[in-house]
């Protein structure tokens, strides 16, 4: 198969798993799979202290139910711009909406541009990509982009995230397995394991694996060749990677939240894929409501879609889509419950800060790594909340936003800076 682990004793063979189904046959004539362990296990050992703090992945929804005295409203996962359980089962619909080449990828400008120069000049000299880091918030499009690479330099692309590769047989027999010029598209690789790591260097830097064979003293190092492959690491946390890991990615390329004018078109492209009528304005409603993020984008426009049919049938408008988003509890802002709520209690139990994470998260129930990873980089950018190196403040604005009054203190701590 496909997977075949070729050079190795059968009983050294990995075995893999397809875990999700994500071409459906749709993604062209392009070889790609979705690859996992098959023992993983749903909660990967701690080796590395710190960095691996990202062991259990953020997981919206339930995680701040405990400890938290309130009930969260059902739709509270509606803004995680990370694929939840749920959303999971549902991936076979957004495979059909993701992008497919360079053309149809809406916005990042800028890293449109480094990557068309690096395809070009790759394809002149007939040799794959540099290996290529991407970092940024969840559902920013970096899976996206890893496939359309593959697609626009004709090659396949094998797609793996790291606590999927927890044993180094794992990757090994992805790596003895990439077709000349494949892409290896690495989510989460933040969370590599150091072994897995370790066994990346050479094959990143020198195109070989070494692997030992036999136990004891009748172990030897053998080193495999490997066909030049192109590393594509996506992470939310890139102060998170060793630096070894780091340097040895030719390209690091930060993605961006969407203007709103662009997740306007996301929304209005995703619309037309799906066939649901939507006028501009309503798009632009749920665009100014997406945090800045096309998954999210998408995500509303499947529920004011739901809750056009029921409540208002025909075209949406952005009175429609207004009105739907209120009902999911978005805010004008795009903040939803949990996002209010963290700044909420900034505000009513902390005096708007400064409050340290671990305190935030403790007192809202919240995930510490969710809220860093998955509120924080959102309210940050909207000028909500600020960072400093005595913990989280909230700014003025959201104490306006949130209808309070913003406290003389408060106000003179921001006219400072
Ligand atoms: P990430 O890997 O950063 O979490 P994905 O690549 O999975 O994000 O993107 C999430 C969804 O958002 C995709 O299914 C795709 O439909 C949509 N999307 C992402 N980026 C774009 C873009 N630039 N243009 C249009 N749709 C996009």
């Amino acid at each position: 198969t496909n997977n075949a682990f070729v050079g190795f004793p059968s009983s050294t063979q990995p075995t893999f798993l397809k875990r999700r189904r994500i071409l459906g046959g749709k993604w062209g004539n392009q070889d790609m799979a979705i690859i996992s362990s098959q023992n993983q296990s749903p909660e990967p050992k701690r080796r590395r202290g710190a960095a691996e703090k990202a062991a259990s992945p953020p997981r919206g929804g339930g995680v701040g139910g405990e400890g938290s005295p309130e009930m969260k409203p059902r739709n509270s996962g509606l803004l995680k711009g990370e694929a939840t359980q749920d959303e999971q089962d549902k991936n076979q619909l957004e495979e059909g909406i993701r992008p497919k080449s360079l053309a149809e990828y809406i916005g990042q400008k800028d890293l449109k541009q480094v990557l068309e120069i690096g395809i070009a000049a790759a394809k002149s000299r007939g040799e794959p990509l540099d290996h290529l880091l991407l970092y940024g918030p969840p559902g920013l499009g970096k899976t996206t982009m890893a496939v359309i690479l593959a697609t626009e330099m004709g090659v396949s692309c094998k797609i793996t995230t790291a606590p999927a590769l927890e044993r180094p047989r794992d990757i090994v027999g992805l790596l003895v397995n990439l077709q000349p010029g494949d892409v290896l598209f690495i989510d989460e690789i933040h969370r590599l394991s150091r072994m897995t790591e370790e066994i990346l260097y050479p094959a990143m830097e020198d195109g070989r694996v070494d692997i030992t064979i036999g136990k004891g003293s009748s172990a030897r190092m053998r080193s495999l060749p490997l066909h030049p492959f192109t590393l594509v690491g996506a992470t939310t946390k890139v102060g998170a990677l060793t630096s070894p890991l780091r340097d040895r990615f030719g390209l690091i390329q930060r993605l961006r939240f969407y203007e709103a004018e662009e997740l306007t078109q996301v929304v209005l492209r995703t619309a037309s894929i799906l066939q649901i009528a939507i006028n501009e304005p309503g798009a632009a409603e749920i665009a100014r409501r997406a945090r800045g993020t096309p998954r999210i984008a998408n995500r509303l426009l499947k529920r004011v879609r739901d809750y056009a049919q029921v409540k208002a049938p025909g075209e949406i408008t952005n009175e429609v889509a207004a009105a739907a988003l209120e009902l999911f509890q978005v805010d004008f802002w795009g903040l939803d419950w949990t996002d209010r709520r963290l700044l909420t209690v900034m505000i009513e139990n902390f005096n708007g800060g400064p409050v340290g994470l671990e305190t935030l998260a403790a007192a809202t129930g919240e995930d510490a790594q969710t809220i860093e990873e998955v509120y924080e980089p959102y309210l940050l950018q909207v000028g909500l909340l600020n960072r400093t190196h005595r913990g989280r403040i909230a700014t003025p604005t959201a104490w306006k936003h949130l209808g309070y009054k913003p406290p003389e203190a408060q106000l003179s701590l921001f006219a400072d800076k």
